[in-house]
């Protein structure tokens, strides 16, 4: 807890003093540009990854980077509902990682006995299990862990789209969702492309930044 204090102290006398005009813009109001739901998890920290300042991302994050589909009385779709319709947010990215404890409670049930809410939470994730129950048992653990990471990305998005709010701008085209897995050890990121159906590495083109499809 001393570190904590340590930080904030030097936060607020070393960062917040000299940036006051920042802050007092700040603390008028909000315009994100996108909303970011990730995972709990304390190696994932969404402003480092994506060099953003307070104020860009609208951030969500749980165990598993979860998003309970429609009519589920979590606070995810209040908070997305807000994003979206109060802020304007058009952009949402599901950032899965590598690793990801969730998941791995998800592939090995019996070892959340003594963690009954975690279990309850990771039900609205069993459809990644169904799917790699039926396509995947037959490899080792690390590599149907990396698929179910990925595979849950999936799943979350397509329970995003099951949110009214969501939906109403779908059906506009007024809304990008957007699927990413971060690897901790490496730093890179992998982002799903509808067209190849399968997540790529993102590296930087003369004309911005493209998917790069690894040669087979
Ligand atoms: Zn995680």
């Amino acid at each position: 807890m001393r570190k904590l204090l340590h930080g904030l102290h030097h936060f607020q006398t070393e960062i917040h003093a000299i940036n006051t005009e920042f802050f007092g813009r700040l603390a008028k109001g909000q315009s994100p540009d996108a909303v970011f739901i990730t995972c709990s998890d304390s190696r994932v920290v969404p402003a480092l990854l994506t060099l953003t300042a307070p104020g860009q991302l609208f951030i969500i994050r749980n165990a598993g980077n979860i998003v309970p589909a429609r009519d589920d009385s979590g606070g995810e779709e209040a908070t997305i509902e807000y994003a979206v319709n109060a802020l304007g947010v058009r952009d949402i990215i599901i950032c899965g990682h590598t690793q990801c404890g969730a998941i791995k409670g998800l592939l090995r049930p019996e070892t959340l006995s003594d963690l009954p809410a975690v279990g309850r939470w990771l039900r609205h994730a069993e459809e990644t299990k169904r799917i790699l129950d039926t396509s995947y048992h037959e490899q080792d653990f690390d590599s149907v862990l990396d698929i179910a990471i990925r595979e849950n990305v999936l799943v979350q998005l397509e329970h995003l789209r099951t949110l009214s709010c969501v939906a109403r701008l779908l059906w506009k085209r007024e809304i990008e969702l957007h699927g990413w897995v971060y690897d901790i050890e490496t730093g890179s990121v992998s982002i799903y492309d509808p067209i190849e159906e399968d997540f790529l590495p993102v590296v930087k083109a003369d004309n911005g930044f493209q998917l790069v499809k690894a040669p087979l």
